[in-house]
């Protein structure tokens, strides 16, 4: 049985494009605009020969109604059936009131998370980063997904110890 990494996180912080990046397919729609994964997508990465499932989601906006309960929802899932979680954050937007629900939720889980401060690139990754320790959930990871910055220590450190 592959590892299953869920990664989760409000809309547009990068969570299609690193799923992109880790499945090299175009599968997962990427777009500017939030709220475009529906649903819950699963694919299968073989990554610098780290060998997983990987599953996208819709994104968790913290306040949802309607379509965006839904997707919401998909998150829960997601989330409920992974060993890792993957929790993307946005570094040039900083730390949101939307994070802190979703670390809020995922602080009460018996889950493997894993905080990931997405876009990176060309930004001072390290003073951007600082704030999402106040989520409470460790350490913060910098990746540019779009570049692969920092994807393959990322996955070699989540996924060392299982
Ligand atoms: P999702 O809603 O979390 O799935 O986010 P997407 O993967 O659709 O990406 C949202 C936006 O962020 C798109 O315009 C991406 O091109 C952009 N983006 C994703 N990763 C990076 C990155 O590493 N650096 C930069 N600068 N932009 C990124
Ligand atoms: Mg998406």
């Amino acid at each position: 049985m592959l590892p299953v990494v869920a990664l989760v996180g409000r809309p547009n912080v990068g969570k299609s494009t690193l799923f992109n990046r880790l499945t090299r397919t175009r599968d997962a729609l990427v777009a500017d605009f939030p709220g475009l994964t529906r649903d819950r997508k699963y694919g299968q990465a073989n990554y610098e020969g780290l060998q997983f499932i990987v599953v996208d989601t819709g994104g968790i906006s913290g306040d949802e109604q309607g379509i965006d309960m839904a997707m919401a929802n998909q998150s829960l899932m997601a989330i409920d059936e992974a060993d890792v979680v993957l929790f993307l954050v946005d570094a040039r937007v900083g730390l949101t009131g939307a994070d802190q629900g979703i670390a809020e939720h995922l602080r009460k889980q018996n889950k493997s998370v894993y905080v990931v401060a997405n876009k990176v690139d060309g930004i001072d990754g390290d003073s951007e980063s600082a704030d999402f320790f106040a989520l409470g959930l460790g350490d913060v990871n910098q990746i540019a997904a779009a570049h692969g910055r920092g994807v393959t220590q990322l996955l070699t450190h989540t996924l060392m110890p299982l």
